[in-house]
């Protein structure tokens, strides 16, 4: 969206509206500066939101930089899930000795996100919370059915992934929340996730993008969850599909005409939406040939 827009607009603003800023001293105080402003944002690592403000895609009245609140980055083992803080950058994820043992398909998919100096600033739970169609991390959330947990102003509630994406950047945050972690379950027994994407160059947002949630029993997969990003306006499940491919196998035709009726393909800069439906069809078989691999 920020793509388009700034291209449609020849780079006309690249300096942002007025607006106060406030640094957050602890989660509490963020909160009540939020609830009590509804044009007051958050700002986290800022690689998304600055850059929408310099273009004039958003003006808010006041960023509430929660930036330096500390216990935001913790990474641990909780119960039967790991847990990101919501300030743990892109980076610190992929440097994380647990998140290498539980969930390395992580680390794959955050080295496609951007490039080391926007995954030195940009957040897990910044990625999460802004729901660009585009970003793997609110794919990879939903598909593993993550819970996102959210501070508000009555304590702390947890919200599935599935339930979490409305619409375009649209999400189930009220206007006294902030993020302050992801939940993702640990991976059970012959649970494997799986990811690809298409992109033009290393770093760029995906044209497509598939992250596969596959339980395999005696080497063939017994069960499958297929979302899709960078094909719509928020992640895409594919659940008819995903039983198409576990009755007849890989049959381009077959799934490319079930995804059809299945998302409303959105086309972009990169690519029209036959485009992204062709290269949504690819991905499954790129996916199963990785599981064969
Ligand atoms: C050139 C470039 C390329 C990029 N490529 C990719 C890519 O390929 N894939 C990808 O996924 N991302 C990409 N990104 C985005 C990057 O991953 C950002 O880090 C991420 O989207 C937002 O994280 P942030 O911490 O910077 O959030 P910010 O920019 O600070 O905030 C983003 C939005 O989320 C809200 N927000 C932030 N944190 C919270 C919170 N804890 N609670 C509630 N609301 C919150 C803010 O109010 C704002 O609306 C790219 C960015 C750039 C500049």
């Amino acid at each position: 969206m920020i793509r388009l827009i700034c291209y449609l607009m020849g780079g006309k603003y690249m300096k942002a509206a007025n607006f106060s800023y406030y640094e957050a001293k602890n989660i509490q105080d963020a909160i009540k500066i939020k609830a009590n402003d509804e044009e007051a944002v958050i700002l986290a690592g800022g690689q998304s939101l600055l850059p929408a403000l310099n273009m004039r895609l958003s003006s808010p009245s006041c960023l509430i930089d929660i930036s330096k609140i500390s216990g935001l980055n913790d990474i641990i083992i909780d119960g039967d899930y790991l847990f990101i803080g919501a300030l743990a950058t892109h980076s610190d994820v992929m440097r994380n000795e647990i998140v290498s043992q539980k969930m390395p398909c992580l680390i794959d998919i955050l080295k496609m996100v951007a490039h080391p100096a926007i995954r030195n600033k940009g957040t897990h739970g910044g990625s999460i919370a802004y729901g660009d169609p585009a970003a793997e991390l609110p794919a990879l959330a939903v598909a593993t059915n993550a819970e996102i947990i959210l501070s508000g102003q009555n304590g702390d509630r947890s919200i599935n992934a599935n339930d979490f994406y409305l619409g375009l950047f649209e999400t189930a945050i009220n206007q006294d929340e902030i993020v302050v972690g992801i939940k993702y379950p640990l991976l059970k027994q012959g649970q494997v996730f799986l990811f690809d994407e298409v992109c033009r160059r290393h770093g760029d947002y995906a044209m497509a993008g598939l992250i596969a949630n596959i339980i395999l029993s005696s080497n063939k997969v017994n069960d499958l969850k297929l979302v899709f990003f960078a094909t719509g306006d928020k992640p895409d499940v594919a659940d008819k599909t995903a039983k198409l491919f576990l009755q007849t196998g890989y049959d381009y035709d077959q799934l490319k005409n079930s995804l059809s009726s299945e998302i409303d393909f959105a086309g972009d800069l990169n690519s029209s939406s036959e485009m992204k439906l062709h290269l949504a069809t690819i991905l499954i078989k790129k996916i199963i040939n990785k599981l064969e691999a």
